[in-house]
């Protein structure tokens, strides 16, 4: 073998390192065995059985009641983006690692051929993917943004949108809480700094409310988002001393560690200069959005109330079902 077929084999081998393992993670191997997540052999990547689905469809439903009076415009994209607004809303700066690229085949018959030829050896074939203009969607908020720019100024009362996606993160772990490829309901505040304020308090409040419903043990703290590099360790102090993001956090893997299952974000003009999104007077919109995680609330119900949930306390399978 050359040394540069070694040295593929070998970023092969290494990635296959990474592949999903039995065994380590108590709580995983529980859900896994109970049928609940079905592993695919990749970290973070997993099937959900129809009981796990049911849970998803009741926590969105109740998401969905609570935020009845908001208003909001549903909008619905596919788990991906341009990449032509990806790359304008300069997650690249903040978040290289989690992004994920939709790369295709995009050569002749001789490329195919290498391909082809990688693959029986072992090799590498996949320089020869291209990048398409599909990027996924790193958090259910972002397909949004220029959708709203391209409407013109926002209303004297601003809007607020559901949204609902997939979304990819590149953070493969043992840990089932951190998914590859997970569900975010959100709902999108623009308008006014007063506003998005004060959507976001109405929101801490609501959040807080839904999850004693469903009796899960909570708290409220403030977070910072995953910066990358050096620069990003400055760019996350200044998020904190700014109180831009809090979290809701419940215990889920493991008793001493807690889950962050909703965040509460306050964007400030960030999105709003990038896309150009003005208010009704024309100043720049501030935009801030309130996140569901419904796999992470989902593993904290299976976590709290046992894997049967035909047993779960009355309350919570009403607030869940009740209206169903
Ligand atoms: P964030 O944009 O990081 O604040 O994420 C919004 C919500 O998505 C979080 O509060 C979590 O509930 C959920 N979430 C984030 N990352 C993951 C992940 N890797 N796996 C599962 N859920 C996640
Ligand atoms: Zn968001």
């Amino acid at each position: 073998m050359s040394d540069s077929a070694t040295i593929q084999k070998q970023s092969i081998e290494t990635s296959n390192a990474i592949v999903d393992r039995a065994g380590v993670n108590p709580f995983r191997d529980a859900l896994v065995d109970a049928g609940l997540l079905i592993p695919t052999g990749v970290q973070g990547l997993f099937g959900r059985s129809g009981q796990f689905e049911r849970v998803v469809d009741g926590l969105d439903a109740l998401i969905t009641r609570l935020g009845a009076d908001q208003n909001a415009e549903v909008l619905r994209f596919p788990p991906a983006m341009s990449r032509t607004e990806f790359e304008r809303s300069e997650y690249l700066k903040g978040f290289p690692q989690l992004a994920g690229t939709v790369h295709s085949f995009c050569g002749g018959e001789h490329e195919q051929q290498r391909v082809l030829q990688c693959l029986e050896r072992g090799e590498d074939w996949t320089e020869h993917q291209k990048p398409t203009y599909v990027v996924l969607t790193p958090a259910a908020c972002y397909p949004v943004y220029p959708v709203i720019a391209q409407r013109g100024h926002l209303p004297e009362e601003g809007r607020i949108v559901d949204a609902f996606s997939y979304c990819f993160r590149h953070e493969p772990s043992l840990d089932p809480t951190r998914m590859q490829l997970f569900r975010m309901r959100e709902y999108i505040r623009l308008g006014t700094a007063e506003q998005i304020q004060a959507f976001r308090s109405e929101w801490i409040e609501r959040g807080t409310r839904m999850i004693d419903m469903l009796e899960l043990p909570n708290s409220i703290d403030l977070a910072n988002d995953p910066f990358f590099g050096r620069g990003g360790k400055i760019v996350a102090r200044s998020q904190r001393e700014q109180n831009l993001k809090f979290e809701l956090l419940i215990p889920i893997e493991s008793e001493d560690r807690l889950t962050a299952c909703l965040s509460f974000n306050y964007h400030m003009d960030h999105f709003g200069l990038l896309w150009g999104i003005k208010t009704q007077d024309g100043g720049v919109a501030h935009t801030g959005c309130v996140g569901f995680g419904l796999e992470r609330l989902t593993l904290g119900l299976f976590r709290h109330h046992g894997f049967d949930i035909e047993k779960w306390p009355q309350k919570v399978r009403d607030a869940l079902w009740g209206n169903a």
